[in-house]
C-alpha cells in the first residue's frame, strides 16, 4: 500500500505542477507594453522572457516571465514575480510557508529533512535558514506596525502577562564586551526576554484554584534590552515589547491585570512604569527555587535535610507566614545565599502574599512562566552544539512566537493579500 500511495501522489503531484506551469505560461498579459516605470524614474525596456525554476508545494515549477531592465539603474524586473510574490525567492508561498512551519519547530537541518520527508521538497539547510529568518525578519515587522494582528477585547475579567528570561548561546562576536558568568567574566549567552499573555478562569476541580485556559496564551520574545533610565524619552525595546503584547492582548482593559515575573528589578520597574495599578506577584515558582538554592547550600550533601528545610520554608512562604520565614533564613546567616534571600524576601513582600492573592482567586504562578521560557526559548534555540547571532535568534523567536501564538495564519492572509 505505502508503495502505492507514494508513487500516486508523485504522480499527482508532477500532473498537478505540469497544469499549473502551463496555465501561468500560457498566459502573456504579464507583458505590458514595450516600457514600463522603473523605481528609479526611468523607463524600463521589455527584454523579452526569461526562464526560472520554482520551487512550489506540488514540485519544481518552470515559469517563463516578461522582463523589463533600466539602462539608466541598469536593475531589472519581472512584473509577473511581483504579482506572484515570487520576488527575490525561488521558493513559491506556500513552499515558504511550509519552511518557516518545520523551521519553528526544529534545527534548520531537521527542517529541511522533515520538509523532504513530509512534501517531498528538497529545500536545503542553509535555505531554509535563509528562508526562516526572513520570514521572521517579516512577522517582526508586521508586529511592530500593528496592523496585521489585531488588538481584541480581554478575553477574560483577569488578564495575566508573565516575563522572563533566560540565556541564548551565541556567537562570541555577539557577546563582545559583555560582562557574562564564564570563569575569566566573559559571556557565552545574550538573555531572551519573554512575555507571556494567558487568561485562568477554569479551576481545578480538587483544590479549585485558577487554572490556565487551554489555548489562552500568547507569546513574544526577543533578545533586547529592558533597560530604561529616567532621561530616556522613549520606553526601551522590551518594554515597548511588551506594551504591544498587552494591547494585542486587550490587557490594559482588563478588569483585573496581574503581572507575574521572578524577582528582578528591571521587570517591576518596566511593570511601574507601563501598568500601574497592575497587581505584581512573584511567580510561586520562582520564590521557592530562591529558598531551596539556600537549602542546598546550607545542608549540602544531606538530602533528606535539603527537602525538610525547604518544605518547611516554602509552606511559611505560601502560608503568608513571613516573619517565620524571615527568622529562619537570618538564623541561617552563615550562609551567603541565606543573607540573598532575606534581601529578595524583604525587597519583594508585597509581591509574595500568597495567601492573599489566593483568596482573591488570582493565579500566583503554575509554571506558565517558566514553561514558556523552556517550550518557547529553549527547546528550540538551546540545542546542543547551537550558536546564534542576535539578529538570526530574533527572527527565529518571531517566527515560533506567532506560530505558538496561533497567528500565522493571519500573517499569511495579509501577506497574500499584500500581494
Ligand atoms: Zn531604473
Amino acid at each position: 500500500m505505502e508503495a502505492l500511495e507514494t508513487a500516486a501522489r508523485r504522480c499527482a503531484l508532477q500532473v498537478a505542477a505540469l497544469a499549473v506551469q502551463d496555465r501561468l505560461n500560457a498566459d502573456g498579459s504579464d507583458w505590458q507594453g514595450p516600457r514600463l516605470p522603473c523605481t528609479c524614474g526611468q523607463p524600463a525596456r521589455y527584454a523579452g522572457r526569461r526562464a526560472k525554476t520554482f520551487l512550489t508545494a506540488l514540485g519544481p515549477v518552470e515559469l517563463h516571465r516578461a522582463y523589463y531592465h533600466c539602462g539608466a539603474c541598469q536593475a531589472g524586473f519581472f512584473p509577473r514575480d511581483r504579482s506572484l510574490g515570487l520576488e527575490g525567492t525561488s521558493l513559491s508561498p506556500a513552499t515558504t510557508r511550509m519552511a518557516g512551519t518545520a523551521a519553528a519547530c526544529a534545527s534548520f537541518a531537521e527542517a529541511s529533512e522533515l520538509l523532504d520527508d513530509l512534501a517531498g521538497l528538497r529545500v536545503s539547510p542553509k535555505h531554509v535558514e535563509r528562508v526562516a529568518e526572513a520570514l521572521g525578519r517579516e512577522i517582526d515587522a508586521a508586529e511592530r506596525s500593528g496592523t496585521v494582528f489585531a488588538s481584541v477585547p480581554p478575553s477574560a475579567p483577569t488578564m495575566y502577562l508573565g516575563i522572563d528570561g533566560t540565556g541564548v548561546p551565541v556567537r562570541k562576536s555577539e557577546t563582545a564586551g559583555r560582562p557574562g558568568k564564564q570563569p575569566d567574566g566573559s559571556a557565552k549567552t545574550r538573555e531572551a526576554k519573554l512575555i507571556t499573555a494567558w487568561t485562568a478562569e477554569a479551576r481545578h476541580p480538587q483544590t479549585g484554584r485558577p487554572m490556565r485556559d487551554p489555548g489562552s496564551v500568547s507569546y513574544c520574545a526577543a533578545i533586547e534590552s529592558a533597560a530604561s533610565r529616567d532621561t530616556d524619552r522613549h520606553p526601551s525595546a522590551f518594554a515597548q515589547r511588551v506594551r504591544r503584547e498587552a494591547e494585542r492582548r486587550g490587557f490594559p482593559q482588563a478588569g483585573r491585570r496581574v503581572v507575574l515575573g521572578d524577582g528582578a528589578l528591571w521587570i517591576w520597574s518596566l511593570c511601574q512604569e507601563q501598568f500601574p495599578g497592575a497587581v505584581q506577584i512573584v511567580d510561586l515558582f520562582h520564590a521557592k527555587e530562591h529558598l531551596w538554592t539556600v537549602s542546598r547550600q546550607l545542608h549540602a550533601g544531606h538530602d533528606a535535610l535539603i527537602k525538610a528545610w525547604a518544605d518547611e520554608r516554602c509552606d511559611e512562604l505560601e502560608g503568608g507566614r513571613f516573619e517565620a520565614l524571615l527568622a529562619a533564613l537570618r538564623s541561617a546567616s552563615a550562609c551567603e545565599e541565606a543573607s540573598k534571600c532575606v534581601e529578595y524576601m524583604q525587597r519583594n513582600r508585597d509581591r509574595m502574599r500568597y495567601a492573599e492573592f489566593r483568596a482573591a482567586g488570582l493565579c500566583v504562578g503554575s509554571g506558565v512562566v517558566e514553561s514558556g521560557c523552556k517550550s518557547i526559548v529553549g527547546s528550540r534555540l538551546k540545542q546542543s552544539g547551537m550558536k546564534w547571532t542576535v539578529n538570526g535568534a530574533n527572527a527565529i523567536l518571531s517566527l515560533r512566537c506567532c506560530i505558538k501564538s496561533r497567528r500565522y495564519e493571519d500573517f499569511w492572509e495579509s501577506r497574500s493579500a499584500a500581494n
